[in-house]
């Protein structure tokens, strides 16, 4: 290996620039040429790409974000815009790319991988939803964000004797929903995996107040059948039956825009590093998480193939916990 590539692709994340950082300050350790990508596969297909100094990653590590640019790019869904990113990496004379990125990214990542060429990838997306790495860089950081928000709402809901809604990211996934459930204490919990009847939610916020709370929070995760939008209007409908006004908080982006906690910067790192330390011993086609406690490789054909479980019995703690 002499000169490798790398690219941030998707939806962004804290911690994205550690991992560049790292990716590319291995890459020149071993003393090979490193490239950025702008823009994720758009730029790669477009044939963005800049040599980087260890100068080029200086004072990111605290940023959120990525300096690199992502995209969302749908030509590289198709073989022949692959090609063209294939291309582009030959005229550059480019030997193998690093993929720092989630679920549609490493599923790009394999594709081109699927075609003969050196990718190892790197497991990170706020969603926490990507097969091959229990937690992905940007989780952390983002249900910090989450927390912080919802200990926020309380104290007002407190004052008030409000129920609050508080919908949070992860397509459809509910791992951030359910953790900032956990993790801030919410009455109630509504995730995309377990079916949820806003009766039966109305009659646990009821019973919360009637057990003496002065609070109700309610997490929802975006990708629910009842989000926030959905939950609203079903007590907005029946609110003389139900007997109580909720308000709505959607997090959305600012989950996603913050500074990287510890957590993400060293996950960020290792990640980073071990995939520049993978290509080096000649591995490929991987994505690079972290598993049981350990920084390990899955091959991408089954990251690309395989869904990640979510464990629903952490519903029942959630649950437990709220009364
Ligand atoms: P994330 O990586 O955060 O899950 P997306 O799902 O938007 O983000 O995927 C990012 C990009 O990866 C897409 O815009 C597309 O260019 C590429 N991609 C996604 N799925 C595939 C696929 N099956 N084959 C090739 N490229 C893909």
């Amino acid at each position: 290996m002499k000169h490798i590539a790398v690219l941030t692709s998707g939806g962004d994340a804290p911690g994205m620039n550690a991992a560049i950082r790292a990716v590319t300050r291995m890459g020149l350790e071993l003393g090979w040429r490193v490239s950025g990508v702008a823009q994720g596969y758009a730029g790669l297909i477009a044939g963005d790409i800049e040599p980087f100094t260890a100068r080029s990653v200086s004072g990111i590590i605290q940023q959120g974000g990525t300096i690199l640019g992502s995209a969302r790019c749908p030509d590289f869904l198709t073989e022949e815009g692959r090609e063209r990113g294939l291309r582009a990496l030959a005229q550059h004379d480019v030997d193998a790319l690093v993929v720092i990125g989630g679920n549609g990214s490493q599923a790009g990542a394999n594709a081109l991988s699927a075609m003969g060429y050196p990718v190892v990838g790197v497991a990170s997306t706020i969603d926490n939803d990507l097969y091959g790495s229990d937690i992905t860089i940007g989780v952390d950081t983002a249900l910090n964000i989450a927390l912080e928000a919802i200990d926020r709402l309380k104290v007002t809901a407190s004052s008030h004797q409000r129920a609050f809604l508080v919908e949070v990211m992860g397509r459809n996934c509910g791992y951030l929903a359910l953790m900032s459930a956990i993790a801030g204490g919410a009455e109630a919990v509504v995730i995309p995996e377990v079916e949820s009847d806003p009766e039966i939610i109305a009659t646990e916020l009821r019973d919360s107040y009637r057990r003496g709370k002065s609070h109700a929070i309610i997490v929802v995760a975006e990708g629910a059948r009842y989000n926030a939008e959905a939950l609203l209007e079903f007590f907005k409908a029946h609110r003389g039956r139900l007997g109580f006004e909720l308000r709505a908080t959607t997090l959305g982006h600012v989950q996603r825009g913050g500074a990287p906690g510890a957590y993400d910067r060293i996950l960020a790192t290792r990640l980073g590093a071990a995939a520049v330390e993978r290509l080096a011993s000649g591995e490929q086609g991987i994505l690079i998480g972290h598993l049981q406690g350990e920084i390990r490789a899955t091959p991408l054909a089954e990251v690309a193939a395989r869904k990640k479980p979510l464990d629903v019995n952490l519903l029942k703690l959630a649950d437990a916990l709220a009364k």
